[in-house]
């Protein structure tokens, strides 16, 4: 007998007819003879909605409040979940966040998870109860309710696998596996058997959204074998361990596309030191994340400065910039979302050169204009048109030697 986690995403429970079919599997994994934990995300579509509705109530929805109404998305679909399972005769519950007693920061909109009290969890799953979670919630030390970032319910899952030592943490979604691009936009992208935790925490942190980052920094911690899979199909998917996979040995191993970064430029800054702490502290002591930065100099003792924010930050950081141009003296803040970062990773590539050129010439060739290009010893990223995006991921699937070629298109 194990103790099985299983996470179904948005698209997993989008209508009622698929609920069931989540309560058909998770019943049959009961039925086989394990206790299950189940993690729920809101049907698709809904946190976005949600999102919409506040912001047609008040231009700034207030962050706590935000927080309550999100998190009503997760007990929608875990309440549906526990009932159906209960008339087809098993014993199940939900439990909302705080009742899972996930504790997090305060941070509303992105929180961290701080602990889980894994009691409340295994009191229920020693009397061999079902127990259906909403994701992507929890509270923090007032009581107040939380939410932990777009993707979340990941973190959710992973983070109580974590807490009550689960045997394995299923992630259910609408592709049967991690890729070596996202298969939606690159149908010759091959699935992977196995995969680091390593590599997927690159691969997330340049836009692979099919795990959120956070989750895999937990599995990686905690050391919980991860299982991406689809529920819509029995095929086995792809594991998310502790050992390498052969993929290292590749130069490049994966592309990824990121199309929620921003891209902010401030014209004529004066450059003189210090200059940088004041443009960049207001933006960080927001909690918003600075991804590339770019300086180039003019003449005149003057510099330009481009850098990137995720597209939800981008409304605030605009405004806080601006403000801070005016008191350095800048002379023009311009903003644009209509941007897209494309990264090809891969450990092999520490050792090698030639990898940028290939990417540069590959982009070239499709004239495609690189924005802006940033690079570390496992990734090269460029800043294209939104427009480009999946031309470039394909291009640059197929440059570096990617490409399944049994896949027909
Ligand atoms: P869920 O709602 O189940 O959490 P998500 O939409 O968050 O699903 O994540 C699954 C999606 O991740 C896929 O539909 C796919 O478009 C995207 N994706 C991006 N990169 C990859 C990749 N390398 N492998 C698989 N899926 C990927
Ligand atoms: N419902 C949340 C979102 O759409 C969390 C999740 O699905 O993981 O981001
Ligand atoms: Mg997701």
């Amino acid at each position: 007998m194990a103790l099985v986690v299983q996470k179904y995403g948005g698209t997993s429970v989008a209508n009622i007819e698929r609920i069931s079919n989540v309560a058909r599997r998770v019943a049959k994994t009961y039925d086989q003879g394990n206790d299950v934990i189940v993690i729920l995300s809101a049907m698709a579509g809904v946190t976005d909605s949600l999102i919409a509705l506040a912001h047609q109530a008040v231009e700034e929805p207030d962050k706590r409040e935000m927080d309550v109404l999100l998190a009503t998305g997760e007990q929608t679909t875990a309440a549906l979940l526990a009932m159906m399972l209960r008339a087809k005769g098993y014993q199940a519950q939900s439990m909302l966040g705080h009742q899972a007693d996930v504790v997090t920061d305060s941070a509303y909109g992105n929180a961290r998870i701080i602990e889980i009290g894994a009691k409340p969890l295994r009191k229920l799953i020693d009397r061999h109860t079902i127990v259906v979670v909403a994701g992507f919630q929890g509270y923090d030390i007032k009581g107040n309710i939380t939410t932990l970032g777009r993707g979340g319910s990941d973190t959710s899952a992973v983070a109580i696998a974590a807490a009550v030592k689960a045997d394995v943490c299923e992630i259910y979604t609408d592709v049967d596996g991690i890729y070596t691009a996202d298969p939606n936009i690159c149908p010759k992208a091959r699935k992977l058997k196995s995969i680091s935790y390593d590599e997927m925490l690159n691969m997330a942190s340049l836009g692979a959204k099919v795990l959120q980052i956070r989750s895999v920094g937990f599995a990686k911690k905690y050391d919980i074998p991860v299982h991406v899979r689809s529920s819509f199909s029995e095929e086995e998917g792809t594991m998310v361990v502790n050992e390498d996979s052969g993929m290292e040995q590749l130069l490049v191993s994966a592309v990824s596309h990121d199309k929620n970064q921003a891209r902010i430029t401030i014209t004529k800054v004066p450059d003189q030191p210090g200059i940088a702490a004041k443009i960049f502290s207001p933006i960080s002591e927001e909690g918003i994340v600075v991804d590339m930065i770019i300086q180039n100099t003019r003449q005149g003792g003057k510099t330009d400065m481009t850098f990137t924010v995720p597209k939800v930050d981008f409304k605030r950081t605009m405004q806080i910039t601006q403000k801070v141009a005016g008191e350095i003296g800048a002379e023009e803040v311009m903003g644009d979302t209509d941007i897209a970062m494309v990264s090809a990773i891969g450990v092999g590539m520490k050792n090698h050169s030639g990898v940028a050129s290939v990417m540069f010439n590959t982009l070239a060739r499709e004239n495609i204009n690189i924005l802006m290009i940033s690079t570390s010893e496992i990734r090269i990223s460029c800043v294209i048109e939104e427009k480009y995006t999946e031309l470039a991921v394909r291009v640059l699937h197929t440059a570096f030697g990617l490409d399944d070629e049994e896949t027909q298109v």
